[in-house]
């Protein structure tokens, strides 16, 4: 085991005091090249799987018509941000990989729950025997195949934006569909998902518990699939397919990826299913080149945590803690992160190549969802904005120069792609959105 580095203490303290902070990975200066541990080549087949339930998609849902029932997000130039951020053009050009968007779900959580959901669909219409020579998976949306899949079930527990995608998509495709819910999600997911027909339990306790009970549920019905945010291999792949559309839109920009031309990604981070995913699949094409640094707010950086464990770094908690161990309360407007575990799935895959992993605090992100609407037109929700701090912190701070001259030495920082991943905010209602707005407007108002 190596000494760990000069500045860990620090960052434990403000990680207990709800601080920003800063944790950088990568602790012994390499980079292993091994194989990931999710086979790339379930990488492929959920890219592949994708593409392939595309045609269904596109007549299932009217807005998919356009892209032919492809599910991705546009990747933005957006000068005017990175000049608000005081990002120079010195330090690289910011992106902007706009999640926040995404159709039918409305957040990134469309890439894993809608692969897993039909995945699980699959596997059932192969079992039935609805599925043709031809494999052309439009014949589920005959009437007669609707009516054998409407005996299948998934279910997920959910706060919010998992339950949203995995039962708006579960229910579209004419199977049973249950999201089980915490007390505290909001009422107008509640809403759209009964509005779509979509089962709606609903729990007095917290989010643990919720998903507690669903899995007990599902386990005791054997044509229930039960989608685990914290366990499931084909949510993870399905969040990882989308590094190759990444790559493929970095490369129509002209935008290479090499030791000279460095790329850095800033992913807002929950459990870290979705941020997980995606960095895995992007360290399995670009390696060492690529630095994905996670963001979570700082009444709930149960990931960073888990890092500090996982590296021996944080001792006396126990393997697998809670920021409730820290003493921190897990309330945020950043409802889509606010988690207090993070999964042992996304943890020990991306614990040998992770960049790092930051935490914002709740006025950070109001001010960035400003922003992002005035700069760009973003419309993003508090969760989507956690990323647009990460240039600065890793540019500006002490253990992010560290980082880059252990990880980056042969990189003109100038070379550098910035990738800012906003991760939901489509469908907030107006009402609520507005009121983000007011506060962020405030705050700054108050800066000046
Ligand atoms: C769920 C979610 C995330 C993070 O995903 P995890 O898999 O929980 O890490 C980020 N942003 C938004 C808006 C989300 O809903």
């Amino acid at each position: 085991m190596h000494t760990p580095p000069p500045w860990v203490d620090e960052v434990v303290a403000a990680l207990r005091a709800a601080h920003p902070t800063l944790w950088a990975g990568r602790g012994d200066g390499r980079v292993a090249r091994t194989p990931v541990a999710l086979p790339l080549a379930a990488i492929e087949q959920a890219r592949l799987r994708l593409q392939r339930f595309a045609p269904l998609l596109a007549q299932l849902f009217p807005e998919l018509r356009a892209t032919q029932g492809r599910i991705e997000s546009p990747l933005l130039e957006a000068p005017r941000l990175q000049q608000r951020l005081g990002l120079p053009e010195a330090a690289g050009a910011l992106l902007v990989k706009a999640d926040h968007a995404l159709p039918v779900a409305g957040s990134i959580k469309a890439r894993g729950a809608f692969h897993e959901v039909l995945e699980f669909v699959e596997s059932r219409a192969l079992a039935h025997g609805l599925l043709g020579a031809d494999g052309d998976c439009r014949a589920l949306a005959a009437p007669a195949a609707r009516a054998q899949l409407a005996h299948d079930e998934v279910a997920v527990g959910s706060t919010g934006n998992l339950g949203l995608a995995v039962g708006v998509m579960a229910s579209a495709l004419g199977l049973r569909a249950v999201v089980h819910m915490s007390a505290d999600a909001k009422d107008w997911k509640k809403e759209r998902l009964r509005r779509r027909g979509v089962e709606v339990v609903e729990h007095r306790g917290d989010y643990a518990e919720a998903v507690a009970a669903g899995r007990r549920d599902a386990l005791a019905n054997p044509r229930a699939h039960f989608v685990d945010d914290e366990r499931s291999a084909s949510l993870f792949a399905g969040y990882a397919a989308a590094a190759a559309h990444l790559a493929q839109q970095l490369r129509e920009l002209g935008r290479a990826v090499d030791a000279a031309h460095p790329l850095f990604v800033y992913l807002p981070c929950g459990v870290g299913g979705a941020p997980g995913g995606i960095a895995t699949g992007l360290h399995a094409i670009f390696g060492a080149n690529v630095h994905c640094f996670f963001a979570e707010p700082v009444q709930s950086p149960c990931f960073m945590l888990q890092m500090l464990v996982d590296s021996a770094q944080l001792a006396g908690l126990g393997e697998h803690p809670s920021i409730y161990d820290l003493g921190l309360n897990n309330r945020t407007e950043a409802d889509g992160l606010a988690v207090p575990r993070a999964s042992p799935l996304a943890s020990s895959t991306v614990a040998p190549f992770l960049a790092g992993v930051y935490t914002v605090d709740d006025d950070t992100l109001l001010r960035h969802l400003v922003d992002a609407a005035q700069c760009e037109g973003l419309r993003i929700e508090p969760s989507a904005a956690a990323g647009f701090d990460g240039p600065r912190r890793v540019l500006e701070s002490a253990v992010g120069r560290d980082y880059l001259t252990r990880q980056c030495a042969h990189a003109g920082v100038g070379a550098a792609t910035h990738v800012v991943w906003t991760t939901g905010g489509l469908f907030v209602p107006d009402e609520e959105y507005k009121r983000f707005v007011a506060r962020g407007e405030s705050l700054m108002r108050q800066d000046r």
